[in-house]
């Protein structure tokens, strides 16, 4: 079986719903399906993918089911946490863990096992003495500030992470790639094409799929002008290209200003077109047939 990422590579998509709970994004389906963390992980995963929570976790994280990531402090493989926390650091072992922790510590201004005198002291003791001596790291407004610049970077990252999973480009033009499949899914060929946006915007073109590319046209609202096909093909395979598009050459600062995913700077069109002929040339679809057509205007 083989498995696509369509959300959002590189990023484990979750949000904590109001119930208090974890729904998960599930980023190998074209479409926008969340679905709670305990039957994501205990049997959704294995039912619709054959996949465990780890293989999963591999995929969307790293493009590899079966990446192996190395402890630092010896030859063997990091452990799986849960698929929320990923990767722990080490492979578990307690030596390993106990090399880390130490590490940490140090790291963190923290450790102090041995007392003068000898003796041995817990962390827990340790951590209430340098409160009582003000000496505690979280004390020290300079660690206070880098923990609150830390626990920012965290809310950022849930942000662009999970909890508004929708708001960035790619997460857009991935979830119009859902909707236009649902929109058009009684079309099993559709159109890519090309045309200039009405009103003009001026250094760009629109690229877009339409069933029909008449009815875009004539259309009331906004006729489009110059349009001109450049595939009709499998819906799917046009709907990933078109995606793939968008990734590449869609413009992100028009983006930002007018909420339009589908403009593309007028000067990167020879490579763009190029690009279409490639990704052609490497579909492996069963029964495309690829065909290019001046429209009437
Ligand atoms: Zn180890």
């Amino acid at each position: 079986m083989k498995y696509k990422v369509y959300h959002n590579p590189g990023e484990l998509i979750r949000e904590l719903r109001s119930s208090g709970s974890y729904y998960y994004l599930d980023q190998l389906d074209p479409g926008e399906t969340w679905v709670g963390a305990s039957n994501f992980t205990g049997n959704y995963l294995r039912k619709y993918y054959n996949l465990t929570s780890q293989q999963y976790y591999n995929i969307v994280m790293y493009g590899d089911i079966n990446i192996k990531l190395k402890c630092p402090w010896c030859d063997k493989e990091r452990s799986f946490g849960k698929i929320g926390h990923g990767y722990n650091i080490t492979c578990g072992s307690p030596s390993c863990n106990s090399k880390q922790s130490n590490k940490t510590r140090v790291e963190s201004g923290t450790h102090n096992f041995l007392t003068e005198n000898g003796g041995s002291e817990t962390m827990s003791m340790i951590q209430q003495k340098l409160v009582a001596e003000g000496k505690h790291p979280f004390q020290n407004p300079k660690v206070r500030e880098l923990q609150r610049l830390k626990n920012l970077e965290v809310q950022h990252n849930l942000i662009e992470n999970g909890i508004h999973p929708f708001q960035k480009f790619e997460s857009r033009a991935k979830s119009n790639r859902s909707s236009e499949s649902k929109y058009l899914s009684n079309y099993n060929k559709i159109y890519l094409y090309k045309a200039e946006f009405n009103p003009k915007l001026d250094g760009y073109i629109k690229l877009g799929v339409t069933y029909n590319p008449e009815i875009r046209v004539n259309e009331n609202r906004y006729p489009l002008s110059n349009i001109e096909t450049l595939l009709y093909s499998d819906r799917e395979f046009i709907l990933d290209l078109e995606l793939d598009l968008k990734l590449r050459y869609a413009d992100r600062d028009i983006y930002d200003k007018l909420s339009i995913t589908e403009a593309y700077p007028i000067q990167k069109l020879d490579e763009i077109l190029q690009f279409i002929n490639e990704y052609k040339d490497n579909y492996k679809g069963s029964s495309t047939t690829i065909e290019n057509q001046e429209i009437e205007k």
